[in-house]
């Protein structure tokens, strides 16, 4: 089989794109689906270099992988916890490569923890980087998106924005609920707002996908292994909703796998380490 590769005349040809929290997991196979389409792509993340995080992957892996595919790419370190950084953020991609005209929210950090103990900073830290860094990316690039008269805003949500139902199973997922639920209420908001501007906001829902995240939390087990989806349905997905028609596709709170039904394709193999 030959290696999947970047086609410099892709649907995202002279696109230029910020994608979050892709030091690993989803947003590290998202970085490389806008790449495989000729985006130039702004990868960020806290861990640039090994041994930066207890967890595997870094900014740096996930540039030589898109390079090593023939992808642009231009990594940035930044803390989205602050609002400092992802001013930096942006002004560094943009300086690096160009007006932004995709932006993807992926960065999530996550507690599972039930009401009674969850500590204050836990839940500020997760409401800052979960909701208000993708409100304050959003208000940094749309300036510019507004002038151009086009972009596409995608947020990465869960299932656990929605309402639980009984039987209920094991507690804990509240905050992780409550941010999610609000990241895809700004989005249908925003997706409102900005209709006429020639920009596209949505959000995609993934299921259960097996990344680093996920295996902190001991979240897949023989309980649910039967429903692991494979990470290119989100990468695809987002493609879809980054490449899509802003008059048509907008405003969407989006399941990977029923989009891409709807759209009628095939997810691609992502580029190899991916
Ligand atoms: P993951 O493996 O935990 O990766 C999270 C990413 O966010 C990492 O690149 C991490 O990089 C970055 N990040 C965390 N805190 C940050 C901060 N303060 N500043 C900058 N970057 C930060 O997560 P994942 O499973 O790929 O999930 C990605 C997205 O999909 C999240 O929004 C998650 O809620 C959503 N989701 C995932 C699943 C699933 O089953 N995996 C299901 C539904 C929804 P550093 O640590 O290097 O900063």
């Amino acid at each position: 089989m030959t290696e999947p590769k970047a086609n410099a005349d892709g649907k995202l040809k002279g696109r230029v794109a910020l994608v979050t929290g892709a030091s690993r997991g989803i947003g590290a196979a998202i970085a490389a689906r806008l790449a495989m389409e000729g985006a130039a792509v702004a990868i960020s993340a806290r861990t640039e270099a090994p041994g930066e995080s207890r967890l595997p992957g870094t900014l740096a892996q996930t540039a030589k992988a898109i390079r090593d595919a023939g992808g642009a790419v231009h990594p940035i370190k930044a803390d989205l916890s602050q609002a400092s950084e992802r001013e930096r953020l942006v002004a560094e991609a943009a300086a690096a490569l160009g007006p932004l005209d995709i932006l993807v929210n992926n960065a999530a950090v996550t507690f599972f923890q039930p009401v009674i103990d969850f500590a204050d900073k836990r839940f500020s830290l997760m409401f800052e980087v979960q909701v208000h860094a993708p409100f304050h990316l959003a208000q940094l690039v749309l300036p510019g998106m507004i002038e151009r008269r086009r972009g596409w805003i995608v947020n990465i949500s869960s299932g656990a924005a929605i309402h639980p139902k009984p039987p209920y199973g094991r507690g804990g997922g509240a905050v992780y609920g409550m941010c999610k639920a609000a990241l895809e209420r700004f989005s249908t908001g925003l997706a409102a707002e900005v209709a006429g501007d020639g920009i596209a906001v949505n959000a995609v829902s993934p299921g259960l996908v097996a990344t680093p995240g996920v295996a902190v939390h001991g979240l897949i087990n023989d309980a649910t292994r039967h429903r692991v989806q494979p990470i290119k349905f989100i990468a695809e997905a987002v493609l879809r909703l980054a490449s899509g028609d802003p008059a048509t596709l907008t405003g969407r709170v989006a399941y990977a796998e029923p989009l891409l039904k709807e759209l009628g394709v095939e997810p691609a193999e992502l580029i190899a380490g991916l």
